[in-house]
């Protein structure tokens, strides 16, 4: 299983890639949460991603990719893998893809979550994640059973510095024109599958598992 989650923030890419990890037994590969581990351990990375991520910019496309390389390397990887958050521009798939072919390798799915606009800025804005494990929770749409406290590790939930209306907005700008392309990419190569994410969590998952066993059967065919 190597598969790549995509969709604008908020979508429920970081909620969804959770559950999908746990089912397949696949590491969770979030660009996301990498810079912001390396953002609290003041690393030379995070220094750098910073200066990007508080704006809602990108974080150039070198580095990151670089750094996913770094971690795709790693033996965990081996049997397989979920990005979250990568690719996000058309360069950083074209990586991806050089990377797997290098080592006669292929995607399995290109799954696309979406979600119109309209709902993008409450979930963001009641969004509270844990800075430990990266689970996110939502003040009002999956609430955590203690208030404040991650339900899997215990530590303090936080708000993120980039989930104000106006980064969000901006965020929302860099996804349509950067990340957007990608339903192309994926679509010509046979590789995009999609799911509505208005949906309850659980209804997404559903959707998700059904759209990866499909994928799973192709490929040992
Ligand atoms: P969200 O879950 O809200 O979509 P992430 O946690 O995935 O956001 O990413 C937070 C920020 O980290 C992004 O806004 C961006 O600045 C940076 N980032 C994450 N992944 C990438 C990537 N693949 N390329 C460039 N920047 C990235
Ligand atoms: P992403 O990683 O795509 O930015 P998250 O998984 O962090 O998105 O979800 C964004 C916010 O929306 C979080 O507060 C999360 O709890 C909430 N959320 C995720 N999926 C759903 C859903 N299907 N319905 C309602 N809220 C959701
Ligand atoms: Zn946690």
């Amino acid at each position: 299983m190597k598969i790549v989650l995509f969709g604008p923030p908020g979508a429920g890419k970081g909620t969804q890639a959770k559950s999908i990890c746990n089912r397949y037994s696949i590491p969770h590969i979030s660009t996301g949460d990498i810079f912001r581990r390396n953002i609290a351990e003041n690393t030379p990375l995070g220094v750098e991603a910073k200066k990007y991520i508080d704006k809602g910019h990108l974080v150039p496309d070198d580095v990151t990719i670089r750094m996913v390389y770094d971690r795709l390397e790693q033996e965990d990887c081996y049997n397989g893998y979920l990005l979250d958050g990568f690719p996000r521009t058309v360069k950083q798939a074209e990586a991806l893809q050089y990377f797997l072919s290098s080592r006669k390798e292929c995607l399995t799915t290109a799954l696309l979550i979406e979600v119109p606009g309209s709902f993008i800025i409450d979930r963001m804005t009641g969004r509270r994640v844990c800075l430990a494990c990266g689970a996110s929770y939502h003040i009002k749409y999956n609430k955590p059973k203690v208030q404040g406290r991650c339900d899997v590790c215990g530590s303090d939930l936080i708000q993120r510095k980039d989930d104000t209306e106006d980064t969000v907005r901006e965020r929302l700008e860099v996804y349509e024109t950067q990340t957007a392309p990608l339903i192309d990419f994926y679509k010509s190569r046979d590789l995009l599958r999609t799911v509505d994410g208005t949906k309850a969590i659980n209804l997404v998952f559903e959707s998700i598992c059904k759209i990866l066993g499909e994928s799973y059967d192709n490929i040992k065919k």
